[in-house]
């Protein structure tokens, strides 16, 4: 087979959100996990908006498309086509900053009520490498992300540390959900035919 037809060849496609205040790291975030490298501050104007990489989950190959708020953020104007058909999101504050930390409650109710109901939400507290300027500790996130069922990792875009692990473990819960019968409308998820599920009587359907 071909190297691009290689590249082109999954199970499944989930659409992704970076969600969170702006300066949070999401662009970067998103940068680290593609281009496996730091997005340095010289080249913002490139404002990538949107990604998409196969990674290959307990033997699946599984598309991620991710969205990025792009600047969005900034000005509250984050839209409900935004969210619409998402199956996962990165929701991201910055452990240096308690005020992205205290506006989680908000972006998890948008996201709750804009995305579908079983969205899978992994909470990142990013810029780990920065523990020397920390507000919010380990422990207080990790409880916020008991009480309201989310996934929680300490990431740091800078150095690469847990980034592919959070884009990784939230496909992984995502794809458990599906083995256990939860459907994800729109567009969220769809199984394509790949010749080995092509046939099979009771093939996955999209709904969309
Ligand atoms: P966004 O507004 O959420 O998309 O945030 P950006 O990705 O644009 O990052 C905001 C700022 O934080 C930039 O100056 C980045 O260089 C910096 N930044 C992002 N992630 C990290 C990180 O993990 N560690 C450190 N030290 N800085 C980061
Ligand atoms: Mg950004």
């Amino acid at each position: 087979m071909s190297q691009t037809a290689m590249s082109e060849t999954y199970d499944f496609l989930f659409k992704f959100l970076v969600i969170g205040n702006a300066g949070t790291g999401k662009s970067c975030l998103l940068h680290q996990f593609i281009e496996k490298k730091f997005k340095d501050d010289s080249n913002h104007t490139i404002g990538v908006e949107f990604g998409s990489k196969i990674i290959n989950v307990g033997g699946k190959y599984v598309k991620l498309q991710i969205w990025d708020t792009a600047g969005q953020e900034r000005f509250r104007s984050v839209t409900r086509s935004y969210y619409r058909g998402a199956a996962g999101a990165l929701l991201v504050y910055d452990i240096t900053s308690r005020e992205t930390y205290n506006a989680l409650t908000n972006w998890l109710t948008d996201a709750r009520m804009l995305a579908s109901q079983n969205i899978v939400i992994i909470l990142c507290g990013n810029k780990k490498d920065l523990d020397a300027d920390r507000e919010v500790t380990f422990l207080e996130a990790s409880r916020f992300a008991q009480e309201n069922e989310l996934m929680f990792l300490e990431t740091s875009a800078l150095t690469g540390e847990n980034v592919e692990e959070a884009f990784v473990q939230c496909a992984r819960k995502i794809l458990n959900k599906i083995e256990s019968g939860i459907q994800y409308g729109d567009a969220a998820l769809r199984q394509l035919r790949s010749p080995r599920r092509a046939q099979a009587p009771n093939a996955q359907e999209c709904g969309c």
